[in-house]
């Protein structure tokens, strides 16, 4: 019997039409012989309301009640997905993470999954229940709850295909897969019908939301398939219509370039007339450390007379107030300038492909260059080229790259 783990994010649970469609795709999978976990998101700005609340309460409210507040969106959802189930004679329960309980990190907001404890929950589906689990929470050590950092439902459905075992994991949302580039910016973005983990968690954590980062972790480690499809459409997963993240080795024909991505969730900060001394470094980047603030791309310029350099990195916009205050205490920036700029954006291009070709780069620099956008910062790794970019040209550069690499629906 093939077991599935089911997604729905919150544009597919957004009211209980929605609801009532998805529950009918389950059922669709149950007659076809499945044993099926389900996993669901808020309904569609459930939780960006929630997280308002808490800001007009408190700007600096605190993390464990931040948490108690948000993972509640949820909660709702799975209630309501189990009676449309049941209206279908379909026997099934809700749960919450501390139910199961799905153990988690005390890193309020932005928790990790650390177990899931499926013994009852297994019990419970060999009898021929669907578990209908709230996404995007779990329970900390000291018993709180827990929330997973935004789109965190899609790692709660992955975590529980890996400790089910289930062969797939299918993500319903409202696109009809992972495209070349956001089809909300590029109207022409290609579907891609298999996509390998390390290209799609490239894709996730350079800005395509599609799947949340940490997802595509464990479904690499855990080597979990994953689907990602529309809830919009009448097919169900098993007759695979969407996208497949899976290994590489599954895949026959690489691309060079396989996605566009951008996120304009960064921030730039320049140090100007940095002492050009051993150890500068060490303590500028230290104190972003003790900041627990995770530094992105970095450049240096070379110093003329030895005596001071700039130097310019990236963080999470939402970590620029915490990243200056820390910059400002520095000891080793006395006398330097420090600069910030929000309305910047960070573009991507992605292909497993580009461990053995040439000039990916170039193709990049003069698309931009054409288009007359200025490149500020870049940054490469084995399998992408990210350039910064001012955040006015976003989506500009994103359709000349898509162009330029000829990604467009062959
Ligand atoms: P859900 O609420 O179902 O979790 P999300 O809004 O989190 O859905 O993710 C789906 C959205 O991701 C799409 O509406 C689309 O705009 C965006 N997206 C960004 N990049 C891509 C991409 N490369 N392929 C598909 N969708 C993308
Ligand atoms: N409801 C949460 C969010 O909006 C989690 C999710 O939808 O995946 O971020
Ligand atoms: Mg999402």
């Amino acid at each position: 019997m093939t077991r599935l783990v089911l997604k729905f994010g919150g544009t597919s649970v957004a009211d209980t039409d929605c609801i009532e469609r998805a529950a009918i795709k389950i059922a669709a999978e149950i007659a076809r012989g499945h044993q099926i976990a389900v996993v669901v998101s808020a309904m569609a700005g459930m939780t960006n309301d929630l997280i308002e609340y808490c800001r007009q309460i408190s700007p600096l409210h605190d993390a464990r009640e931040y948490d108690a507040v948000v993972a509640n969106g949820e909660n709702i959802t799975a209630g309501l997905m189990a009676m449309a189930l049941q209206k279908r004679g379909i026997a099934a329960r809700s749960w919450q993470g501390w139910q199961v309980p799905v153990l988690c990190t005390d890193r309020h907001g932005k928790a990790l999954i650390l177990d899931i404890e499926i013994t009852e929950m297994e019990k419970r589906i060999g009898k021929g229940e669907v578990p209908v689990l709230a996404g995007f929470q779990g329970i900390s050590s000291h018993r709180r709850v827990t929330t997973l950092g935004r789109g965190g439902s899609d790692t709660t459905a992955v975590a529980l295909a890996a400790a089910l075992g289930a062969e797939r994991c299918d993500i319903y949302t409202d696109v009809d897969g992972v495209y070349t580039a956001d089809p909300r910016i590029v109207p022409h973005a290609r579907k891609l019908g298999k996509v390998s983990y390390e290209e799609m968690l490239e894709m996730a954590s350079l800005g395509a939301k599609v799947l949340q980062t940490r997802s595509v972790e464990i479904a690499m480690k855990q080597n979990v398939p994953v689907q990602v499809l529309s809830s919009f459409k009448d097919r169900i997963g098993s007759d695979f219509p969407g996208t497949l993240v899976t290994r590489e080795d599954d895949i026959v024909e690489q691309e060079i370039v396989n996605g566009i991505a951008y996120t304009k969730d960064e921030a730039k900060i320049s140090l100007v007339g940095v002492h050009d001394l051993p150890g500068v470094a060490a303590g500028i980047f230290g104190s972003m450390i003790e900041a627990a603030i995770n530094v992105d791309m970095i450049v240096q310029n070379i110093s003329h007379d030895g005596t001071a350099v700039d130097i310019t990195f990236t963080v999470a916009r939402s970590d620029l107030p915490r990243a200056l205050n820390a910059l400002q205490k520095c000891k080793e920036l006395d006398g330097t300038e420090i600069r910030s700029d929000e309305d910047i954006v960070k573009v991507s291009v992605i292909g497993i492909g580009m461990r053995s070709h040439a000039g990916v780069a170039q193709t990049m620099f003069k698309a931009l260059a054409e288009k007359g956008i200025n490149i500020q910062v870049i940054s490469t790794s084995e399998i992408k080229i990210s350039v910064l970019l001012a955040a006015e040209y976003a989506e500009l550069a994103v359709r000349a790259l898509h162009a330029a690499y000829g990604l467009e629906s062959k």
